[in-house]
């Protein structure tokens, strides 16, 4: 059933992980929805498989059981090759270790996704205009003088502003974000949270910002919580 008041949804989504011998249920049925335009904080304490729900989401990983679906398309099944190409335009991603290339610039790492998508008579049509999207996110959260430094060159907050303008580049439906101010002091998640805020109200993108902190999942409009493997409201 399509539901178009529905981004992204989880409808009953299991996953298990074996440990030792036994066996770790993480999500055991877990109910999730994301409204076009929305910005959901997912809440819970460590381990309680926040960063296993947006992966299954993010197509970085599959579902025991259950059905991961995309502006009214079931996308958990699909075939690998279009799961590959959803992941890398419809779903933008950050985590909290940024995971830059060390060897690219600012704007390298941007594009890099791009990069991997374009065959090369692609780039040649389509890359002046990715180039000038890659600058011109740069420049609106404030890089427009760090477009060629290396990641060791910029400071914390810098890496996870270049890594955000990387999930944006593909210009995806919707936002995945995993702890992304986890590694960074107060001022600097700040800034990034006014970013994500920012582009949640001004662009009207859609949002999941998974955190085990309640101050910081108050920025959303939305918030719940994973408890015991499964989804209450908060
Ligand atoms: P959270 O992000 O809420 O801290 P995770 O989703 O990372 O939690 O992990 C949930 C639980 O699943 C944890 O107990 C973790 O150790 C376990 N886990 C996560 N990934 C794996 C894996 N690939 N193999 C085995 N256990 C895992
Ligand atoms: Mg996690």
């Amino acid at each position: 059933m399509t539901d178009r008041a529905k981004l992204l949804e989880a409808r009953g989504v299991r996953k298990s992980y074996r440990s030792g011998g036994g066996r770790l249920d993480v999500l055991r049925g877990v109910d999730f929805s994301l409204e076009p335009g929305g910005f959901v904080s997912v809440i819970g304490q460590s381990g309680s498989g926040k960063s296993t729900l947006l992966h299954l989401m993010g197509l970085l990983d599959a579902p025991d059981a259950g059905e991961v679906w995309l502006g009214g398309e079931r996308i958990d099944d699909l075939p690998a090759a279009r799961r590959d190409r959803l992941r890398n335009t419809a779903i933008g991603m950050v985590f909290q270790a940024y995971h830059l290339l060390p060897e690219l610039d600012a704007l390298e790492n941007v594009l890099a996704p791009l990069y991997v998508r374009y065959s090369l008579a692609a780039w040649l049509r389509e890359g002046p205009a990715a180039r000038a999207r890659a600058r011109g996110l740069l420049e609106r959260f404030g890089l427009g003088e760090r477009l060629h430094h290396k990641p060791r060159q910029l400071s914390g907050g810098e890496m996870q502003r270049v890594a955000i303008a990387r999930a944006l580049v593909a210009e995806p439906r919707v936002l995945l974000a995993d702890e992304p101010t986890g590694n960074l002091d107060e001022e600097s998640g700040a800034g990034i949270l006014d970013t994500l805020s920012e582009l949640n109200r001004r662009d009207g993108l859609s949002i999941v910002l998974v955190t085990h902190d309640q101050v910081i999942a108050r920025r959303a409009d939305r918030i719940v919580r994973l408890a015991a493997g499964r989804v209450e409201t908060v």
